[in-house]
């Protein structure tokens, strides 16, 4: 169960917008964040400015797209939305940037996929709002410069890592999303719960949340399926009952790891004595892309301490091998 969107999600969540929280009063958890954020926001409408630039970072589906679109209703101002690998060309960004209205929020997902090309115009256009453009080429090629109304590019991204250090200086608000708790997440649960017109417990909630990933996409895409399991059964109500049969069925454990999860726990345990081990190998071992393994498989397992990282590679704690009713090694392991 990873945090990223499969493709009925996209479209369902195309379709049913009202899904997701409205507004920050909505927005459940991310509390630090959300204080800050509110700050800014409130200020910068108050003077009729454009928002300083925003940059949230943090594993996938943590709400991140979701608190953009809430900052553009809040300020309201217009809200456009592309990423990264869409804007291939210089000219993308530049036909995006012309048209947007006073103050608009622009927001890029992957926003670490930019091409150097597209990265290029995007500095003077955060910092002056200006875009320099080459008309022509060879000797008769030309810069010209055209004036952009002022707006706020909201970037979002899994690896912050990954960004320039001139891309990332620009962002004037930087803020990293945390995963939740399960108390958040019971009200994640129950609110989407309600959304969806499905009637359940407090238990169940918390049931489907405390297995959850720490993750609302994976809360959201566990209460489905749960539904259709207990539609399934006839049950009217999902309670704590329900949500597990539903769960179990499901392949995800008592604590939130899945499949994959436990694939990668065991291959690192039986193949490679616990590590340390390199992302490469483990990733190549499970048959799973890195990108996929760093993204969606290690933070939460480091989150829960199933695993760390340090400068050999990956190792297996004393909490994986106990979860997978193996012994820990007496010694060495942490
Ligand atoms: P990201 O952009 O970080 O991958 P999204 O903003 O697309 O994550 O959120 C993923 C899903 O989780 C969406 O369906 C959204 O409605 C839901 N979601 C995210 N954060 C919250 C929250 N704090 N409260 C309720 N639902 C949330």
């Amino acid at each position: 169960i990873s945090g990223e969107p499969t493709d009925d999600e996209v479209e369902a969540f195309a379709s049913d917008r009202a899904l997701r929280p409205q507004s920050f009063d909505d927005f459940v958890g991310q509390a630090p964040l959300k204080a800050n954020l509110k700050v800014f926001v409130q200020a910068a409408a108050a003077r009729k400015e454009a928002l300083d630039h925003v940059l949230f970072y943090g594993p996938p589906g943590l709400g991140k797209t979701t608190l953009a679109q809430i900052v553009a209703k809040e300020l309201k101002v217009g809200f456009r939305a592309t990423s990264g690998p869409m804007l291939a060309k210089a000219g993308d960004l530049a036909a995006i940037l012309s048209n947007l209205e006073p103050n608009d929020v622009l927001f890029i997902d992957e926003i670490h996929r930019l091409s150097p090309q597209v990265e290029e115009i995007l500095y003077p256009a955060m910092e002056d709002y200006v875009l320099d453009l080459i008309i022509g080429d060879g000797p008769a090629a030309r810069t010209v410069r055209i004036d952009l109304v002022p707006f706020t590019l909201v970037g979002a991204t899994t690896r912050a890592g990954l960004l320039s250090q001139p891309l990332r200086d620009r962002f004037g608000i930087p803020l990293r999303l945390e995963f939740y708790t399960p108390e958040e997440l019971v009200r994640v649960v129950m609110g989407t719960g309600r959304k969806m017109g499905a009637v359940m417990s407090e238990d169940g909630a918390f049931e489907v949340a405390s297995r959850s990933r720490g993750t609302p996409r994976v809360a959201g895409r566990l209460l489905r399926r749960v539904r259709d399991f207990a539609t399934a059964e006839g049950a009217e109500v999902i309670d704590r009952k329900v949500a597990s049969r539903a769960l179990a069925r499901l392949e995800v454990d008592p604590s939130g790891l899945d499949q994959l999860d436990r694939r990668y726990l065991t291959a690192m345990i039986e193949n490679y004595n616990g590590g340390p081990v390199g992302l490469e190998t483990i990733a190549a071992a499970i048959a799973e892309a890195r990108d996929a393994v760093e993204d969606m498989i290690e933070p939460y397992l480091m989150q829960q301490g199933f695993i760390q990282r340090t400068p050999r590679g990956r190792m297996a704690c004393a909490r994986a091998y106990m979860h997978l009713g193996l012994n820990p090694p007496a010694n060495g392991s942490i």
